[in-house]
């Protein structure tokens, strides 16, 4: 909890110094609304007790002090409600700040990260979580703050009419704090339960949308439903033992509590002997009485709250510790596209190697293939070449230049990528070819030509403008390849990287992207891992990876002629199948 603790702190502090002069105004203004808060009843004392009492009967005066106390009510209100909008925009301002910072990092992490990233986690750290920066704000800020300040001002003011009496009501806070302790810890297993099944159902909802052929092919709907029923019910019924808690306990057990302080501090003026100056106290504090409480409560109320937002707050700020990548500002670029790898050892544990001792060279406008049974480390060599993870030993130089050292912006321009599984968002065709690049619309149509994606894009209903639906639902898989390698030929790439790029691909088609292919040869380095083999039957060359190791490596001509060779089995297979 402690190192939390600074964490939260940290946070809060680093999200509150563009605020500092609001932040400062506000708890001073907030002082202000408590000391008018407090000057209430003094004043109501002063005309009780030296103008009523005595029969002295002023009247500009009494008229003042009549006024001055219902104003200083009223301005402490005003003063309040401003500085709780203020601090409201503050907290709001600070998340959105936040949420933006949290995802932007997010958004530049390794992929090493994202391997064991859990993504219903992560979306909370960057929805929920940042709001609890402004609970802090407004909970400790505001209602702590300015709760203690009431208190302590009351306090004095009492001790200032009479501090037996003042004793007398400060008995009454370890009661209260007590009674709220307690509610506490009895709701406290009804709350967190109701958080649970919440997210539960959440859960439940997303996975059934995720899974929606699967659900209503297997006729699970039914089943389903009835899940998610029994969820919703347990969920309401936690909610409801939270507030029976509330109702038992809070309200009747204080409101007794405020009661039975009354009758004592009105009892301990019949005991004594009373002067007439007296009412004037007895008033002050019977008002004070019913104004302390409150406050109090609120403090205490608020602690859980303030250790769940503590503890959003410090996972936040864990996450934006979390290293992201050095930014890359060289301006080494690619020009050629000639590719070196050497010696290059890599696995995403240390203790277990995926690639040994790769070396490989491709040189600038060959077309490369890679082939090998599945998990012998294909899409980890692209990993690799696309600079997502980072080789153990061994070297991997562009142009002659090592892959580290060419800036950020400059590699990612020229390289293309067309991934095993091809990702499409929810946008449209256009959109999903362009990515915020802003090309034009020549630009986008001439790649979606070459990748023989025109076509059926202008039979869309919209044609380019066609939303293509979430993760391109409104395609068949084969034309989110075609999507996807539009897309990364529409970045003019110096090389190209295909993963499986033709696997859902009918015969014809994926004919037609050879040729597109063929068409690239000489101008862009092309390396491409296919199990279909006939994608790269004409490769400049072929490499097969066997357990990470390049097995065997030639043309396609000259791996055929390997006997038992690994490629030549694999052809004959498919061959045969086909
Ligand atoms: P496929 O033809 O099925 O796509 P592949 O040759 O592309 O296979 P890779 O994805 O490179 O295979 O995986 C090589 C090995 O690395 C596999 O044993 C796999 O379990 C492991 N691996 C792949 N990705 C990760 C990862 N993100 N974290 C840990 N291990 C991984
Ligand atoms: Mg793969």
């Amino acid at each position: 909890m402690r190192s939390e603790t600074w964490q939260a702190v940290a946070l809060l502090r680093s999200a509150a110094r563009p605020e500092r002069r609001h932040l400062v105004l506000g708890v001073c203004w907030l002082i202000l609304a408590a000391g008018l808060e407090v000057l209430g009843p003094l004043l109501g004392k002063a005309l009780i007790d030296n103008y009523l009492l005595p029969r002295h009967l002023d009247w500009p005066r009494m008229v003042a002090l009549v006024l001055g106390s219902l104003l200083s009510g009223w301005a402490a209100s005003l003063l309040r409600y401003l500085q709780l909008l203020r601090l409201a925009g503050l907290a709001m301002r600070s998340v959105r700040r936040l949420r933006e910072q949290v995802y932007g990092h997010v958004l530049r992490l390794p992929m090493a990260f994202f391997d064991k990233a859990i993504t219903g986690q992560l979306v909370s750290r960057v929805t929920n979580d940042t709001e609890a920066v402004k609970t802090l704000y407004i909970q400790v800020l505001f209602v702590m703050l300015d709760s203690s300040i009431v208190i302590v001002g009351t306090m004095i003011a009492m001790a200032f009419l009479d501090w037996h009496l003042m004793l007398i009501v400060s008995a009454l806070f370890p009661v209260v704090i007590a009674i709220v302790w307690f509610y506490q810890r009895w709701s406290a297993p009804a709350v967190s339960r109701a958080r649970e099944l919440r997210s539960e159902i959440n859960a439940q909802v997303a996975e059934s949308i995720g899974g929606m052929t699967v659900l209503q092919a297997s006729n699970a709907t039914l089943r389903f439903n009835a899940r998610f029923g029994q969820t919703n019910e347990a969920h309401y019924h936690a909610r409801l033992g939270e507030l029976r808690a509330n109702a038992w306990l809070l309200r009747p057990a204080l409101d007794m509590l405020n009661i039975m302080l009354l009758a004592a501090v009105i009892y301990s003026f019949g005991a004594h002997p009373v002067g007439a100056v007296e009412a004037g106290i007895l008033y002050a504090f019977v008002s004070y009485i019913g104004r302390v409480i409150d406050p109090l409560i609120q403090i205490t109320l608020q602690f859980s709250q303030l250790q769940q937002s503590v503890i959003s707050t410090a996972r936040v700020n864990k996450l934006l510790q979390e290293a992201g990548p050095e930014t890359n500002l060289l301006d080494a670029r690619i020009t050629q596209g000639a590719v070196a790898i050497r010696h290059l050892s890599f696995g995403y544990a240390a203790t277990q190697p995926v690639l040994h001792d790769l070396s490989l060279n491709v040189p600038a406008g060959s077309f490369y293939g890679i082939v090998g049974h599945t998990g012998s480390g294909k899409s980890t060599l692209l990993s690799l070449l696309l600079r997502f993870y980072h080789a153990q030993s061994g070297s991997i130089e562009i142009d002659g230049i090592p892959l580290a050292s060419i800036g950020d912006t400059a590699f990612r321009a020229s390289v293309g990528l067309v991934p095993q599984d091809p990702f499409l968002l929810a946008a449209t065709a256009r959109e999903n070819i362009d990515m915020g690049r802003g090309l034009t619309q020549t630009e986008i149509e001439a790649a979606a030509r070459a990748a023989k994606a025109h076509g059926f894009i202008c039979a869309l209903e919209q044609g380019y403008d066609t939303p293509l639906g979430e993760g391109g639902a409104r395609l068949s898989t084969g034309q989110k390849q075609l999507i996807a390698i539009a897309r990364a030929l529409a970045g003019k790439p110096r090389i190209l990287f295909l993963d499986e790029a033709t696997s859902h691909i009918d015969s014809e088609t994926e004919q037609v992207v050879q040729t597109a292919l063929a068409e690239l040869r000489g101008q862009v380095t092309i390396i491409a891992i296919a199990h279909r083999l006939s994608t790269i039957r004409d490769a400049d060359r072929i490499i097969v990876l066997n357990h990470g190791r390049i097995a065997e490596s030639g043309s396609h001509d000259s791996l055929m002629e390997i006997p038992a060779g690994i490629y030549q089995r694999l052809y004959m297979l498919q061959q045969l199948s086909e």
